[in-house]
């Protein structure tokens, strides 16, 4: 393997290392971060996501509360809900779990949640200010991204990059951050032609496509930056792999993610972060 590793992992214990450490200083201020959590209560995927949140934001000593979401929760007890946290003031972040059960309107449910607790920064308010270029809440996945690239001191100033996705969680903030770190961003997607080609000439390549292993070794200009933010599972294989084939793009790119231990990790430090930084305003 010829890559350097981007270790998720190891960043995330720095970042909650340093994140007790505020929280406890804000304790003494009388002042504990609390993260609420709406998921849905039937998604076994959501539900363990939301788990590992609540374990690493308790292990920094945090509060909060969960609140399952089910097929009987009407659109109007959940805009309600948000409108009970947002008013809150012990409340100083609240994530609402992608995705909601079907019967629920999700983009309803974000424009109820106030831009000031939005720690997850997917709400149209924050990802507004994103786009021009205000302070608020980012986005955790692309966030923690972020975040990976400068601790390890990788200046993508007029890099080539190219984001495979363009979620409104993942792929279109990714592409947002890079391009405010000066790079020259392409988003490519499902309907993009030639995406092979398109991706040999990135010198930062982001795989947020939610297909195991697409993106292969032959794909990837050598010495490039991969950040893969895949979680899939393949059928009859233990663990998660990411959209990226990493036993052959390790052998070309320069730097590289692995999954599991690279984006998630740094996904929910990243929330956790954002939910300290609201709880800190307060007291400003
Ligand atoms: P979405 O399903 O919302 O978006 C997937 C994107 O990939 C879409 O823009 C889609 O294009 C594009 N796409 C699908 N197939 C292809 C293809 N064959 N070629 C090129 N582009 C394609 O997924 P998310 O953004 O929510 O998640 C992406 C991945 O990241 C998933 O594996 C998910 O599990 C993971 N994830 C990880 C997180 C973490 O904390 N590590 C957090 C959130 C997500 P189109 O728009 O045209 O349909």
């Amino acid at each position: 393997m010829s890559s350097q590793i981007l270790d998720g992992l190891a960043l995330s214990k720095i970042v909650r290392e340093q994140l007790a450490i505020r929280v406890a200083a804000l304790a003494e201020k009388g002042v504990i971060p609390r993260l609420d959590v709406l998921v849905a209560a039937q998604d076994p995927a959501s539900l363990s996501y939301v788990r590992m949140k609540r374990n690493w934001a308790a292990k920094a000593g945090m509060a909060g509360d969960s609140y399952e979401i089910n097929e009987n929760t009407s659109q109007q007890e959940l805009i309600d809900k948000i409108g009970e946290l947002n008013s809150n003031p012990l409340v100083h972040g609240i994530l609402l779990q992608h995705p909601l059960p079907k019967h629920l309107d999700e983009n309803e449910a974000l424009m109820a949640l106030g831009a000031e607790k939005d720690v997850d920064g997917i709400t149209p308010q924050s990802l507004g200010r994103l786009v021009a270029d205000l302070p608020g809440f980012r986005c955790a996945t692309p966030l923690g991204m972020m975040k990976l690239l400068e601790h390890h001191g990788i200046n993508i100033q007029g890099k080539r990059a190219v984001v495979i996705g363009r979620s409104v969680i993942v792929g279109k903030p990714a592409a947002l951050m890079l391009l405010q770190k000066h790079a020259t961003v392409t988003i490519a997607h499902s309907r993009t032609e030639n995406l092979a080609d398109l991706c040999r000439e990135a010198d930062v390549l982001v795989a947020a496509v939610g297909r195991a292993e697409m993106v292969k070794g032959d794909w990837i200009k050598p010495g490039a930056i991969v950040i893969d933010a895949g979680y899939n599972k393949i059928e009859g294989r233990k663990g998660d792999v990411g959209d990226v084939e990493f036993a052959t793009a390790s052998e070309v790119a320069g730097w590289i993610t692995p999954v599991p231990g690279g984006v998630g990790p740094m996904t929910v430090a990243s929330l956790l972060s954002n939910a300290v930084d609201s709880a800190e305003a307060t007291l400003a």
